[in-house]
C-alpha cells in the first residue's frame, strides 16, 4: 500500500520503533507539539496486529478490577478522542460505529464472573448494566435462547483499523514525521544512561528519545525485560459471506476470548479459540491460519447466534498480539535509561488503549509527564517483581478443551 522507503534522516527529537496504530498515534501527537519524528518498521505501516485485528474499540474491562480506574480513565479518553477529537482532526474516515457492545454468559460461571465486573466496572465510572437473557435477546434477537445473561456496555463500537492507522500516520505526516518502513531496527544506542538513537539494518539515526512500540516483538529490543513479561500470542479471525443485518453490536464471550462483529459489508467477522491453535498461540511468531481454532471459531459463532450456522467463511487470517504476564500494557519510561520510552503489550485491546497512550506517551516525552494515570502500567513492574503473572486471558487456557457450555 506505500512505497518501500529507506532514505534515514540523520538526526530527530523522537524516533518510534513500530508503525502500527501505538506508534503511529505516539508519532501524531508528538509532531503535532512540534517534534521532528521518524518512525521506523521492518515491514510496512499497519502490517503487525494493528492490520490483523477485530476493530472492536470500547470503555473498561470486566477483567482488571485491581487497575479498574485507570483502565477507565484511559479507555474513556480514547473513546472520546476518537468520537470528538480524531474524527474532526483527521482527514480520513475510520467508519467508527458507536453501538455499544455485549459480553454473552453461556454458562453459570461466566455470569457470576460478568455480575461481579459490572459492579466492579460502576465503581470505576464505566457504563455498563447487566441484562437477563430475555433483556439481552430484546436487544439482539439474534442471540441464542440458552445464553444466561449478558454485560451490555454503551460506550462500546467497532471501527474500520487500517484507515484509522493510516490516518494517523497522515495526520503525523502534516507535521514534521517521516516513515522509514522496510526497515529492521537492530538496538538501542546509548551513551551511559542517556539513549542517542537507534541503529537499523540501513544505518545509525542520531534521537533525543526513542520509543519501542513494537508490541509482539517488544523483547528483541529491551532483551533485559524478564522473561515472560510480554510473549507473543497468535490470534485467529474468520470472515464471513455477507448477510443483512443481524448484529447490531460486536459481542465477546468467554472473558473476552472469543468476539466478532459484523462490518459495513455485511460480513461476519470473528475471532478466538487460541486454546485450540498449536501450543495455545503463545510464543509464536507466525502468522498462518490453523484449522482446528478457526473450527472453534466458527463453532463459537453458531452457537450463539443459531442463525449464522448456514453462513459460508470466505476468509481468515492471523497476527501476534503482545500479551503481558498480568495483562496490562506496559507504557512509560523504560528502567533508570534517561530517553527512553514504551508503548507496548496491549494484549486483545490496543483499539481502546492506543489513542490516549499516544497522548499520555507525547505528554511524557515532551514534558516529562503525563496527565493521565498511567502508573499502573509502568513497564519496570515486571522487573521490580511487583506484577501479577496471571493474564486473564491466557489464565486457565490449558485446563479449558473449549466446548461452549451451550453445547449440553
Ligand atoms: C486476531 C486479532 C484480533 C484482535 N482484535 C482486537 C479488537 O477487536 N480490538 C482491539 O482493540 N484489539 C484487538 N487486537 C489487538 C490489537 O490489534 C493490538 O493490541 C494492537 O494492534 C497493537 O498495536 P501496536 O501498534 O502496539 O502493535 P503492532 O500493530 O503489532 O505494531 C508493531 C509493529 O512493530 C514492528 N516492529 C517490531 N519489531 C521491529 C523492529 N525491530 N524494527 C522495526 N519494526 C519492528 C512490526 O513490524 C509492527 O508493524 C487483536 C489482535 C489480533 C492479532
Amino acid at each position: 500500500m506505500e512505497e518501500q522507503n529507506h532514505a534515514l534522516p540523520t538526526s530527530v527529537d523522537v524516533a518510534i520503533v513500530g508503525a502500527g496504530v501505538a506508534g503511529c498515534s505516539i508519532a501524531y501527537q508528538l509532531a503535532k507539539r512540534g517534534k521532528s519524528i521518524a518512525v521506523f518498521d521492518r515491514r510496512g505501516i499497519c502490517s503487525g496486529a494493528s492490520g490483523r485485528n477485530g476493530g472492536i474499540t470500547g470503555t473498561g474491562s470486566a477483567l482488571h478490577a485491581s487497575a479498574g480506574e485507570a483502565i477507565a480513565a484511559l479507555t474513556g479518553e480514547n473513546f472520546r478522542m476518537l468520537q470528538d477529537e480524531l474524527s474532526r482532526e483527521l482527514d480520513d474516515d475510520f467508519s467508527l460505529m458507536v453501538t455499544g457492545g455485549i459480553d454473552v454468559a453461556t454458562n453459570d460461571e461466566q455470569a457470576a464472573f460478568l455480575k461481579q465486573a459490572v459492579v466492579h466496572q460502576q465503581a470505576a465510572g464505566t457504563d455498563v448494566e447487566w441484562l437477563d437473557s430475555r433483556e439481552a435477546r430484546e436487544l439482539i434477537p439474534a442471540l441464542s435462547e440458552s445464553i444466561l445473561g449478558v454485560e451490555w456496555k454503551r460506550n462500546s463500537g467497532h471501527l474500520w483499523p487500517f484507515q484509522l492507522v493510516h490516518a494517523l500516520a497522515n495526520g503525523a505526516r502534516h507535521y514534521d514525521t517521516r516513515f522509514i518502513t522496510h526497515t529492521e531496527v537492530k538496538r538501542v544506542l546509548m551513551d551511559g544512561n542517556q539513549v542517542t538513537g537507534l541503529e537499523t539494518e540501513h544505518g545509525t539515526v542520531e534521537a533525543g528519545a526513542v520509543v519501542i512500540a513494537t508490541n509482539a516483538w517488544t523483547r528483541d529490543l529491551l532483551p533485559d525485560l524478564p522473561e515472560g513479561a510480554i510473549v507473543p500470542a497468535r490470534g485467529q479471525i474468520l470472515v464471513t459471506q455477507p448477510v443483512g443485518q443481524i448484529l447490531p453490536m460486536p459481542f465477546s464471550t468467554n472473558y473476552d476470548k472469543e468476539y466478532g462483529r459484523q462490518t459495513h459489508s455485511g460480513q461476519i467477522l470473528c475471532g478466538g479459540f487460541r486454546r485450540l491453535d498449536v501450543d495455545e498461540g503463545l510464543g509464536l511468531y507466525t502468522e498462518d491460519s490453523h484449522t482446528p481454532a478457526i473450527g472453534g471459531i466458527a463453532h463459537c459463532l453458531s452457537t450463539i447466534f443459531p442463525k449464522l450456522r448456514d453462513l459460508r467463511v470466505v476468509r481468515t487470517w492471523s497476527g501476534l498480539m503482545g500479551f503481558t504476564a498480568d495483562g496490562l500494557p506496559m507504557i512509560g519510561s523504560y528502567g533508570d535509561r534517561a530517553g527512553l520510552f514504551v508503548a507496548a503489550g496491549f494484549n486483545g485491546g490496543g483499539f481502546s488503549y492506543s489513542l490516549a497512550t499516544g497522548k499520555a506517551m507525547a505528554q511524557l516525552v515532551a514534558n516529562g509527564r503525563s496527565t493521565l494515570d498511567i502508573d499502573p502500567f509502568d513497564p519496570n513492574r515486571f522487573a521490580r517483581g511487583d506484577a501479577g503473572w496471571e493474564n486473564p486471558f491466557t489464565a486457565g487456557e490449558r485446563n479449558n478443551p473449549g466446548k461452549l457450555s451451550l453445547d449440553a
